[in-house]
């Protein structure tokens, strides 16, 4: 059945039940968002007009919020705790809500074991019936809650889970067996799901989708009125909990900061300022997020001090006119030198506080310094103050954005058939058809497009195939070239005759399972193929090995859709 497009969100409101502090917080979203949205939903309607729009059932479990995983953010919403989770779970229910699907959510246990047809008091057993969802949207916690009361349907239907996961799950990470042998095993990874049903924030590995989140969009009115009211000298701090202030040698930056410039803080207190916060900062306490974006419109600089990683302020900075000036991580955080990272199943490396608005947004919008070098620090704050930059989002961060993201995503993704090359651990299994590759020139591999393409999404005339350099992942090399690694083409080139066409001689040539794979010794010309479809990984990289790569070209401001073919 088709699904229409809807053209409110008022009744989306009802399904989400009320009480807790974080879904109150979700519904002011909606609520302060829905013009946004459906103007989105007109757009995108005409330019998939006539594409397939199927109606899915869809179940919502949000599984944070749920009494059972302990609930610590709701309490905390009030008073300076993360937000971004719940900004982007209200962005995801907009966008599926007007897509058309229907729709149950629910941020209890109880809830979801009705929903999943659990007998009452029967935890650990199959579900008697039929699952009566196509798709179900949740988080670590929910996806836990979901195994321990499913019995054995739980690996059955977990092709149908997309799991919203922050900060990314990486193939070694995510495959149970590889990650307990070779020390990739965390608190989170391990649960054998296709990589990319785990859904980020920002789009950091390719081998996940990328969800994301919508920002405030400003109208051609809105617009004017932020060049006319901008005040050059005015800042805010990122950082809404007096913890994020404790920073080491803060002092110096700020009094260089406040030498310049008035700043503003929106620093959570209960009656007292906080001792964190010096007393030349103008506290406006934790606003709500509609006054949060005036402020933003008037100010010149939004500053941080290198804590909350990868949230949703920065990115709001930026649409309403301001300057995100941020920090440079030398050496880069990682899962290996920091508490935060510690434990999360990815082997990220950070540059800098926000690397989305350092590497996909940069100059003039946003400047990344050495806050220890004061005179480059200084230099930064002067430029700033002279320089007029226009509001900017990028379009995968809109309402029309997302939704054509997740349309594709809905229409697309498909896990569970088993004649899909990319369904659950196939050992050994070779690509579906032999593929059909063209040598472009001595560097790299296009399709030939006189043999019709496999059917696989995105479509295969995207593909491009490169050899990375020694010690550079699969991302890079794609991103080198202006293009991204696509983790579903990976079947396609997982081939000897691949790495030879591309000048890789081999020798000898070895099928086994690494997230390195498939890759090439150049030296020795040893050439190795992936065994083990679940750990083709864009992440990958190893100073052994060129790796073999599949990449493809994008929208642009839309990296998650190759062009033509959403
Ligand atoms: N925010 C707010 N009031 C404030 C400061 C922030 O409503 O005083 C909102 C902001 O609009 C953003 C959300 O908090 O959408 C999350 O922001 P942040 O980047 O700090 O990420 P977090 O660490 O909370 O996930």
């Amino acid at each position: 059945k088709q699904a229409a497009f809807r053209t409110e969100l008022s009744s989306l409101l009802d399904l989400m039940g009320t009480g807790k502090e974080s879904l109150i917080f979700m519904k002011k979203r909606l609520r302060r968002l829905e013009a946004q949205w459906l103007l989105a939903a007109r757009r995108l309607e005409r330019k998939v007009l006539d594409s397939p729009n199927q109606k899915k059932q869809i179940l919502v479990h949000i599984g944070f919020l749920t009494e059972e995983s302990g609930d610590v953010f709701s309490p905390r919403v009030l008073k300076g705790g993360p937000l971004g989770e719940m900004v982007q779970w209200a962005d995801i229910l907009a966008a599926l809500y007007i897509l058309g699907h229907s729709l149950k959510i629910t941020v209890s246990l109880k809830e979801l074991q009705s929903y999943l047809g659990v007998p009452p008091g029967r935890g650990n057993c199959p579900l008697t019936e039929p699952l009566p969802f196509d798709l179900i949207y949740t988080d670590y916690h929910g996806m836990q809650q979901m195994k321990q009361h499913m019995g054995l349907s739980f690996r059955k239907y977990r092709c149908r889970l997309r799991v919203v996961d922050t900060f990314g799950t990486e193939p070694a990470y995510n495959h149970e067996e590889y990650a307990t042998l070779h020390g990739y095993r965390t608190n989170w990874g391990y649960w054998n799901l296709n990589p990319k049903q785990f859904m980020t924030m920002f789009p950091h590995t390719p081998d996940n989708s990328f969800m994301g989140f919508v920002t405030d969009e400003l109208n051609h009115t809105e617009r004017q009125q932020v060049a006319q009211n901008k005040v050059r000298n005015m800042a805010v701090v990122y950082g809404k909990e007096a913890a994020m202030w404790k920073l080491q040698g803060k002092e110096k930056f700020l009094s260089v900061l406040h030498k310049h410039m008035e700043v503003h803080g929106t620093v959570y207190y209960e009656t007292q300022r906080p001792p964190e916060v010096p007393p030349f900062v103008k506290n406006h306490g934790l606003l709500p997020q509609q006054d949060l974006q005036q402020l933003l419109k008037k100010a010149k600089l939004f500053i941080g001090f290198g804590f909350p990683y990868e949230g949703p302020a920065p990115l709001e900075a930026v649409a309403n006119g301001c300057v995100f000036l941020q920090p440079r991580f030398n050496p880069p955080h990682s899962s290996l030198n920091h508490e935060f990272f510690r434990g999360k199943p990815t082997s990220r490396e950070v540059p800098s506080q926000h690397p989305y608005m350092e590497l996909t947004i940069g100059r003039p919008y946003v400047v990344t310094v050495d806050y220890n070098n004061t005179q480059e620090f200084e230099t930064a704050i002067k430029a700033i103050m002279r320089s007029k930059v226009e509001p900017y989002l990028p379009y995968e961060y809109t309402s029309e954005g997302m939704l054509q993201r997740l349309h594709a995503y809905i229409q697309h993704q498909e896990y569970c058939s088993s004649t899909s090359p990319f369904s659950y651990p196939i050992n050994g299994s070779q690509a579906p058809h032999a593929p059909s590759l063209l040598l472009i020139n001595h560097t790299h591999l296009v399709w030939h497009q006189t043999e019709p393409p496999p059917h696989i999404w995105p479509p295969v005339t995207s593909l491009q195939v490169w050899l990375s350099e020694e010690g550079e992942s699969c991302s890079a090399a794609c991103w080198e070239h202006n293009l991204i690694c696509e983790p579903s083409f990976f079947s396609l080139i997982n081939q000897k005759q691949v790495l030879e066409q591309l000048g890789a001689p081999c020798d000898s040539t070895e099928s086994a399972m690494s997230h390195l794979y498939p890759a090439v010794s150049q030296s020795v010309h040893e050439c190795y193929l992936q065994r083990e479809p679940l750990l083709f990984s864009c992440a990958g990289q190893s100073n052994k090995f060129r790796r073999l790569c599949p990449c493809r070209d994008f929208e642009p401001g839309q990296i998650a859709l190759c062009r033509n073919c959403s």
